[in-house]
């Protein structure tokens, strides 16, 4: 397997990033929640002479799959998300099919690695490079705080081993790529976030929902 590489495109009134990642040998792309502005997207591929070939969520919050019906006609993608995703992502898409937790998704060459990490919402996944030592994390982990976790489906537990276990199990010099452009910086290190995020400097889920009202 050989590193793919990873563009960070900002979209959008929300601050969304959407990555746009691709087989410097094949030319094969995948696109990570095609939320806003999908031309550009689809445009940025173009201009290095990638296709399209795959469509990979985080979850289905509506910023980020607004462009989701459009990207996927533009481009005939798969689309892959968590199984739990998958009635909604089909409302948009026709070729929707679910990841497992662990599964490598083929791209060209490279793969990218679907992690489960329910916590924001049930059906959240990172998204894994381990050549590149890349992770997409969507709403689960933004430069410097969390995604939220008062939504009625939302599970504090479950987010806090998701970042501990999940995410901490990771190579501490991963670099984070998120959902949102909310912190001081577009990306950040696993490393930077265990000491300078508050999230993960708790030690305990009790302390973790104390943190955070609950
Ligand atoms: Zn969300
Ligand atoms: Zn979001």
């Amino acid at each position: 397997m050989i590193p793919l590489e990873v563009i960070q495109i900002e979209v959008g009134l929300l601050q969304n990033f959407c990555e746009v990642i691709g087989c410097p040998q094949t030319g094969e792309a995948a696109l990570i929640d095609p939320a806003f502005e999908v031309d550009r997207l689809v445009g940025a591929a173009k201009k290095r002479g990638w296709t399209v070939t795959t469509i990979l969520l985080t979850h289905t919050h509506d910023d980020h799959i607004a462009g989701l019906d459009e990207a996927a006609e533009l481009t005939g993608a798969v689309v892959r998300c968590h199984p739990v995703e998958v009635d909604t992502a089909g409302q948009q898409a026709p070729n929707v099919v679910p990841v497992d937790d662990g599964e490598d998704v083929l791209v060209g060459q490279g793969r990218i690695r679907a992690l489960y990490t329910p916590g924001h919402m049930p059906g959240c996944v990172c998204w894994y490079l381990p050549e590149t030592g890349a992770l997409i994390t969507g709403d689960v982990l933004f430069v410097g705080s969390i995604g939220g976790v008062k939504f009625p489906q939302s599970d504090p537990d479950a987010m806090f081993h998701s970042l501990h276990r999940v995410l901490g199990a990771l190579p501490e010099e991963t670099r984070v790529y998120p959902g949102h452009d909310y912190g001081k910086t577009p990306t950040s290190t696993l490393a930077w976030e265990f000491v300078h995020n508050p999230a993960l400097q708790v030690d305990d889920a009790a302390a973790f929902r104390k943190l955070h009202g609950l």
